[in-house]
């Protein structure tokens, strides 16, 4: 396919000045909101691979506390384009006392970070956050409270700013819908 047919396939929804204004809003936040901690005791961002990774190191850019960084492998089984019933996940945390903040790309039925969150929160952190760079309620059928969000979207497939379909359109430095 040709860079040409690549961006016809996808309608603009944020572009890369509206993803870093925002990005840096909720760094400033987390920033603020996690002032307390000291370089002993730092704030824990776990990302959740590997959509979540291109906004992540983005976040991290922003986030003016002491803060480190960790990697959480989630995929869930089912067809290309719905979530499933179904999520595998794999990491080797150590998170007892810490305080963890989850990154994810986008939440859509809330499956995948209702199981991350059962999982971590059974190794007693500290405190468990959730930042998501795009949220669905429209889709939601697991309740999750989420404690900072970037965008509120639609119900359709987005891809761009790391977030894939079969593994293409990561690369995309902005976000868009793609067309069926
Ligand atoms: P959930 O478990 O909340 O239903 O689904 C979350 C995961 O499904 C996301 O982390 C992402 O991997 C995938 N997903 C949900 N909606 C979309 C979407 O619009 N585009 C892409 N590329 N993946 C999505």
């Amino acid at each position: 396919m040709s860079a040409k047919q690549t961006y016809n396939t996808i309608t603009p929804l944020f572009s890369v000045e509206v993803i870093e204004k925002r990005v840096s809003e909720i760094g400033k936040t987390i920033s603020d909101d996690f002032a307390m901690l000291t370089d002993e005791s730092p704030i824990l961002l776990i990302v959740v691979l590997k959509g979540a990774f291109m906004f992540a190191a983005d976040l991290l850019r922003t986030i003016t506390i002491p803060c480190g960084i960790d990697f959480i492998h989630a995929s869930s089984y089912g067809s290309e384009k719905t979530s499933s019933g179904s999520v595998s996940i794999k990491h080797n945390l150590a998170i007892t006392d810490r305080h963890i903040l989850l990154v994810e790309d986008i939440i859509d039925t809330g499956l995948t970070i209702q199981q991350i969150s059962a999982e971590l929160l059974a190794m007693k952190p500290a405190s468990l956050g959730i930042c998501t760079l795009l949220d669905k309620p429209d889709a939601r059928k697991h309740p999750v409270a989420i404690t900072y969000t970037g965008f509120v979207v639609p119900n359709a497939f987005i891809v761009g700013y790391g977030i894939d379909y079969n593994e293409r359109f990561r690369e995309l430095p902005s976000l868009g819908v793609l067309n069926s």
